[in-house]
Formats: C-alpha cells, sequence, structure tokens
C-alpha cells in the first residue's frame, strides 16, 4: 500500500473472488457458474461480428438490448439499467442510494458490506433465523437501503413475493434491492412490482443462468425514476462500460430464452437428485431454489471437506465465518460433475 491512497480505502477488507485455479483441470463447483455453453445461436452472433468494429465505441444508451429486454420482461426501455456485470449495479447502488445506512442478513452475498465500507456506508447485518431463512419482519419501516438477495446466496433460500412485497411497501422513502441473481433456478421474481412501487430495484445477472460470466452483463429493473439516478452515476464514471461484443452476445441470449429455460429446468433436476444423494450420505442440506446446494455433514469437518474434494481436483466454496464453517457451497454442473462429486464424496467419508 502506497502512502497516497486516501485513508478510507486503506482498511478496506476487499471482496475474495471464488478459485480460478490453472494448476490442474478440476471439476469447478466452486463459483456457480453454468456448466453449459451458451446457445448456439449466440456462439453464432459472435462469430459473425466484424472485430473492425471494436475501433468504434460501444453504443452507451444500449437501446437494442434495452428494447429486447423490455420487451422479454413487459416493461418499458427507460425500466431497464445495463452494466458491466450486476456486481456493478450493486456497486452503484450502494454509492446512490445508501446514504441513510443499509441493512442486509448476515450471512448472504459478501460484496455487500465491501461496497457499504467502500462508500462510507453505515450498515446493519440482521441474523438469519436459525433455519438460516431471511425473517422478512426485520426488514420493516427501516428507512434505510434494503440489499435482499432472493434466492439467498450462499443458502439457496427463496423468500416469497408476499414478503418482498411487505418490506417494499414499508419502506416507501428508501430503495430496496432485490439481487435476482439466482431466480430462475426456481425463485419467483419481484420485477412485476416494477410499476407498483418506485423504490423497487430488482437486480438480474447473464452470469448464472444465461452462462455467460465471462462476458460480464448484469441489468435491473426498476421505475424510471430510480433508472435515471444509475444511469447518473454511470454517465459520471464509465458511459462505456458494456463493450460491443458483449451487447451483441447479450441480444442474442434474449432471442435464445428457451434454450436457457430448458438448461435451468436441467439443473434444478440435478439439483434435486445431488440434493437426495448427499441427504442419502447424511449430509445436512438446506433446501435450495438456486444453482447451487448448501451442505455440512455431522461428522466431517467443513474445511476438511473442501481440502479433501480439492486433492481430488473437485472445487467447492468454502466460507471461514463462524456460523457457516461446517457447510460448503457446492454448485450444480452437469450430472456426471454431481456424480463424480457423490464418488469422491463416499471415498473421503470412508477415510480412503
Ligand atoms: C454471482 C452473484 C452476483 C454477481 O454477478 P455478476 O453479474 O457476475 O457481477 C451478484 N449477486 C449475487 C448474489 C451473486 O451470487
Amino acid at each position: 500500500m502506497s502512502k497516497y491512497l486516501k485513508e478510507l480505502y486503506q482498511g478496506l477488507e476487499v471482496y475474495t473472488p471464488g478459485e480460478q485455479p490453472k494448476d490442474a483441470v478440476y471439476i469447478k463447483l466452486n463459483t456457480n457458474e453454468s456448466p453449459f455453453p451458451p446457445a448456439p445461436a449466440v456462439v453464432e452472433a459472435l462469430k459473425k461480428e466484424d472485430v473492425e468494429n471494436l475501433r468504434l465505441y460501444s453504443d452507451p444508451t444500449l437501446s437494442a438490448l434495452k428494447s429486447k429486454l423490455a420487451k422479454l420482461y413487459g416493461v418499458k426501455s427507460d425500466n431497464i439499467f445495463l452494466s458491466n456485470g450486476s456486481d456493478d449495479i450493486l456497486n452503484f447502488a450502494f454509492m446512490a442510494f445508501g446514504h441513510k445506512g443499509a441493512i442486509f442478513p448476515d450471512i448472504t452475498y459478501g460484496f455487500y458490506p465491501v461496497f457499504a465500507e467502500l462508500h462510507n456506508v453505515d450498515y446493519e447485518e440482521i441474523p438469519l433465523k436459525e433455519d438460516f431463512t431471511i425473517d422478512y419482519k426485520d426488514y420493516l419501516s427501516k428507512d434505510k437501503l434494503i440489499v435482499i438477495a432472493n434466492p439467498n446466496a450462499p443458502t439457496g433460500d427463496s423468500r416469497p413475493l408476499h414478503e418482498i412485497e411487505e418490506i417494499i411497501k414499508s419502506n416507501p422513502h428508501s430503495v430496496v434491492v432485490v439481487d435476482e441473481a439466482y431466480v430462475d433456478f426456481g425463485g419467483v421474481s419481484a420485477y412485476k412490482l416494477t410499476e407498483k412501487y418506485e423504490n423497487l430495484l430488482t437486480v438480474r445477472t447473464y452470469s448464472k443462468s444465461r452462462s455467460m460470466a465471462g462476458a460480464r452483463l448484469g441489468y435491473a429493473i426498476g421505475s424510471k425514476e430510480l433508472i435515471d439516478d444509475l444511469m447518473r452515476i454511470k454517465f459520471s464514471t464509465n458511459p462505456y462500460n458494456i463493450n460491443r461484443l458483449t451487447a451483441t452476445l447479450g441480444e442474442a441470449t434474449v432471442d435464445a430464452d428457451s434454450y436457457y429455460t430448458e438448461k435451468c429446468k436441467e439443473i434444478m433436476r440435478v439439483r434435486e437428485y445431488t440434493a437426495q444423494k448427499l441427504t442419502e450420505l447424511s449430509f445436512e442440506v438446506l433446501p435450495s431454489k438456486a444453482n447451487f446446494l448448501f451442505a455440512k455433514h455431522p461428522d466431517l469437518d467443513g474445511a476438511k471437506y473442501y481440502e479433501e474434494l480439492k486433492k481430488r481436483h473437485i472445487l467447492v466454496r468454502h466460507f471461514s465465518k463462524e456460523r457457516i464453517c461446517q457447510f460448503n457451497r457446492i454448485t450444480i454442473g452437469t450430472k456426471e460433475q454431481m456424480d463424480a462429486l457423490i464418488d469422491a464424496t463416499k471415498e473421503i467419508l470412508k477415510g480412503e
């Protein structure tokens, strides 16, 4: 660290992304990426792109992509904000709407406290219930920026829409961000309430259900006023933060929506299969509406399970936070990958 760095940033505890190791070939079940490639039409769209056009800036209004998304969700283009991954949007949301303070659960996406610290936002972490679910009553009439991942990560729990609506309704003077990174795996989306509540911001990503984590594309749906606020910030930092290729891929992805719906169904089937197998091996598996499972075993230390799997070239995500350190978060891959995980797990349990 240099002596030139602003004091606020000196103490910052940065977000630690999941490993992307290069030393061997791993079955990667640690960062909730899709095991499936983008749709064939998306690959074709990229091939058709004229690379020479990269000399030109991308369209800062992204009107073509916005109107496709607007049509898909039955909202107006004015209700859509696009940015370089949903992390980017969450960052802007803390920057724009966090001045009265923020609240989110104690066990949730690890980036929220980082954004809060970055923007000097006071924040309160509300403990999940004993069963690792959110009690929506904890978030009523708070008059602060509220950030809820629904389904939540790393637990996988999904709250019904009426609970989310109660939170939005009771906080009319502050923004409620619903982070729906995993909603396509069985959750219920809040975006349908957009017309009813001007304080609702639903945040979505192409990274998980759209097989495009590496292209960096996220979007938010909200009232025109909130979207304008986010545009103000984006146009004060980097109006071109979505490159031409990603915008093209984003459009082709919307056109191929049914491909992704099928892949999500497959992931949900494999999730239930894996949960069943782990339960048979005496794991406690939290109910999940996401593309991962959060599981622990009564006789197998969480960190040890992670290490033993890694030795067998299977990567899962372990968090050292005390309340969840006996758990591991296991991304749902293909059925073959999950069978490999189950086989390795049996070995580990036998002490082989
Ligand atoms: C993966 C994830 C994101 C980040 O997605 P990007 O669009 O890749 O930045 C946001 N929120 C949650 C809860 C996530 O798990």
